[in-house]
């Protein structure tokens, strides 16, 4: 299949000149504070794609030279002994970041964990004090996908004001944050999920479709509005051929025919996701220490 490479939204591209951004404002921490910006990510248990995500934001984090610790517990760890990690991590005053890599083992209850991270530490945004604050339209530290997602858009449309945005997927990490975020641009937007009536109906009239499902090619032409921006968040691993492969939610052959821009997978919004995690790290160093933050970014 040839593609129109025109319609074609390059993530790592975007990832590595927002990058470059970052990495001033690295330098600038540093050399105010005389140490870098440091991100502490745990990781629990030996699931693959858990390992593969922190490698990459470890090896991210050393590119633009923020300091970084990995702490890898062992999957039986309990959830009394995360805790005790995460306050020390708290406490440490040269820690800027703090990030536990989800998903959890079952015997660790997810909210109690995310609840436990200094807000000011939460790097990922997931914080009910952050997400009240992007909600409330207030600046906060908010979650790497919506936040890599918006920068996306933003590089195609400058004013985003008055389209409308339908997001198919209402996860805390993904869909909410990101219809906090595009109220705020002024988008009208619609956040759909498993028990919505008649989808199709909806997304065909979506200036702007945000598909963040989990179910590897689900968003077909026949849900798409001609002409329309597409961005899939989806990141779905199978099997063709005898071959892993890796693919969004969008079904991205025929849907690029009828979009007028639309994101790839892999190298869409998954290099921005971390892209923005260094981002967050960094706005989490000067907010410690400054309380206050230059939004120059976006
Ligand atoms: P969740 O499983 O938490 O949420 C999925 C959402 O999709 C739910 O709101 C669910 O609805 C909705 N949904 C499921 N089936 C349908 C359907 N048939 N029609 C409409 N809505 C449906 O997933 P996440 O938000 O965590 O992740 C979504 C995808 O994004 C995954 O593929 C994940 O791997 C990927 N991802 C990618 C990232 C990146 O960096 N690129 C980062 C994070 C996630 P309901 O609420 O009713 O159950």
């Amino acid at each position: 299949m040839i593609y129109n490479l025109d319609k074609i939204i390059n993530g790592k591209l975007s990832a590595d000149n927002f990058l470059i951004e970052v990495s001033k404002k690295v330098e600038d921490f540093t050399n105010l504070y005389n140490r870098p910006p440091c991100l502490a990510v745990i990781i629990i248990g030996n699931d693959t794609a858990s390992k593969i995500y922190v490698k990459n934001k470890i090896k991210t984090a050393k590119k633009i030279n923020i300091n970084s610790i990995e702490i890898t517990l062992p999957e039986h760890t309990t959830e009394e002994d995360l805790l005790k990690q995460i306050d020390k991590l708290n406490y440490n005053e040269n820690v800027d970041g703090i990030l536990v890599q989800l998903p959890l083992p079952k015997h660790i209850f997810t909210e109690n964990i995310i609840n436990s991270i200094m807000p000011l530490k939460d790097v990922d945004g997931f914080h009910p004090l952050n997400f009240g604050n992007l909600c409330l339209g207030n600046d906060s530290i908010v979650p790497c996908t919506p936040l890599g997602c918006l920068y996306l858009l933003k590089n195609e449309e400058k004013n985003l004001s008055g389209y409308n945005v339908t997001i198919v997927g209402r996860s805390n990490i993904v869909g909410k944050p990101m219809q906090a975020l595009l109220i705020k641009e002024n988008c009208t937007v619609t956040l759909t999920h498993s028990k919505t009536r008649s989808l199709m109906e909806i997304t065909k009239k979506a200036d702007i479709l945000i598909a963040a499902i989990g179910i590897p090619e689900y968003i077909t032409a026949d849900y798409i509005k001609p002409n329309s921006i597409i961005i899939d968040v989806g990141i779905n691993r199978i099997v063709e051929k005898e071959k892993n492969k890796l693919v969004g939610d969008v079904k991205f052959e025929e849907v690029c025919q009828l979009a007028k821009k639309i994101t790839p997978v892999p190298g869409g919004v998954g290099p921005m996701t971390i892209a923005c995690l260094m981002y967050n790290t960094v706005k989490a160093s000067f907010l410690r220490k400054q309380k206050e933050f230059k939004e120059s970014l976006f």
